[in-house]
């Protein structure tokens, strides 16, 4: 079924009589056109029963890919209020989902203009369908995923000089190999350095990488809409044995979880099978964060593996695995893949090396 035909028959299900999207990317998912962020409003206008528009600033309609089956499109010029259009074009809705990422400047408009009516966010819409990729989606992780994995076999090589330099020096390494590798867009590249290694959001800094020290790179961008996220971790030398235990007992942890993404699971069992095993491994209160978020155009969405989140996995479910251990003032480490759930069992879409890999000093 169309994408925009499910969202319909999701808005009938929990009342939502019209959507409004602008920035973010529920609107390139159901459109294609994906709205530029900017002072301008562009929103498109989907009633339940209805024919959409998107309302687009003038200058901005050149770009619009017209699909007259999904939506016409009303160019606003300069002197228009775009939001009294789209009010106009809404009718009198009683429910309305809003874009999550919509700009309050503009939705404070709009609450003006439209009084009395309930506001959800769209998400309760789209999120979940989003969440169920195609086959054209999951191609196209797995090529964005492809691509890191190169990165990742690089750096576990040691093809990338690490010692003496900066970590901010080292990411724009990185980063420089994201794009030479298909992306567009770099979304973020984490290189954590010795003890900046217990720190999971990590930003690289002036910390200059020393022999005897492990190295978390964890990155990611976007190609060709869809996003990509590993992370790996690689050791300047020999490591000491109480990091490679706690190194083991996270790859245990990482894979048993893969193992466990099974369809029908719960997401917040694939959670507690690598928090069981880190704790049965010494190190439960340092994994300090879920096991893992969903992954499609947007780097983090739905669904997300962590306690309390009963849903269970789907086919089409794409997510990352990425518990870590995280040690204050000494180092840390984590390992990420991306796994698509199939009825024939997980598929883990990142497949550069897992083991601790040990760089020349
Ligand atoms: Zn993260
Ligand atoms: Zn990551
Ligand atoms: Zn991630």
């Amino acid at each position: 079924m169309e994408r925009v035909e499910r969202a319909r028959a999701r808005m009938g299900e929990l009342g939502v009589d019209v959507l409004l999207l602008s920035v973010g990317p529920d609107l390139p998912w159901l459109t294609g056109y994906e709205a530029t962020p900017l002072e301008r409003l562009t929103m498109l206008v989907l009633p339940r029963d209805g024919d959409a528009t998107l309302v687009v600033p003038r200058l901005e309609a050149p770009r619009v890919e017209e699909r007259p089956e999904l939506f016409s499109v009303r160019a606003w010029e300069e002197t228009e209020d775009p939001t009294e259009i789209v009010a106009g074009l809404a009718g009198s809705p009683s429910t309305v989902g809003v874009g999550d990422r919509t700009w309050s400047r503009f939705l404070l408009d709009l609450q003006a203009r439209l009084p009395g009516v309930r506001w959800r966010p769209a998400s309760e819409v789209t999120a979940a369908l989003r969440a169920i990729k195609d086959a054209d989606e999951i191609a196209a992780l797995r090529a964005a995923a492809a691509a890191v994995d190169r990165i990742a076999a690089r750096l576990q090589a040691g093809d990338v000089p690490l010692v003496g330099r900066t970590e901010h020096d080292v990411a724009g390494a990185v980063a420089a190999q994201i794009r030479a590798e298909g992306h567009q867009t770099v979304n973020f590249v984490i290189v954590a350095s010795g003890p900046n290694a217990a720190s999971p959001h990590h930003d690289p800094g002036d910390r200059e990488i020393e022999p005897g020290e492990i190295v978390l790179f964890d990155f990611g961008g976007t190609m060709n809409g869809y996003c990509s996220d590993i992370t790996r971790c690689v050791h300047v030398g020999e490591p000491p044995a109480e990091l490679r235990d706690l190194y083991a007992v996270l790859a245990e942890a990482q894979a048993e979880a893969v193992d466990a993404a099974m369809v029908g699971v719960p997401c917040e069992d694939v959670d507690g099978v690598a928090r069981r095993l880190i704790t049965e491994g010494g190190y439960g209160d340092q994994f300090v964060h879920r096991t893992g978020h969903g992954i499609g155009m947007e780097a983090h969405e739905d669904p997300y593996l962590v306690a309390g989140n009963c849903e269970p996995l789907a086919p089409g479910h794409a997510f990352s695995v990425e518990p870590g251990i995280y040690v204050d003032g000494r180092w840390g480490a984590r390992i990420e893949d991306i796994v698509v759930a199939t009825e024939a069992g997980p598929e883990p879409l990142n497949t550069a090396d897992h083991a601790l890999a040990i760089v020349e000093a």
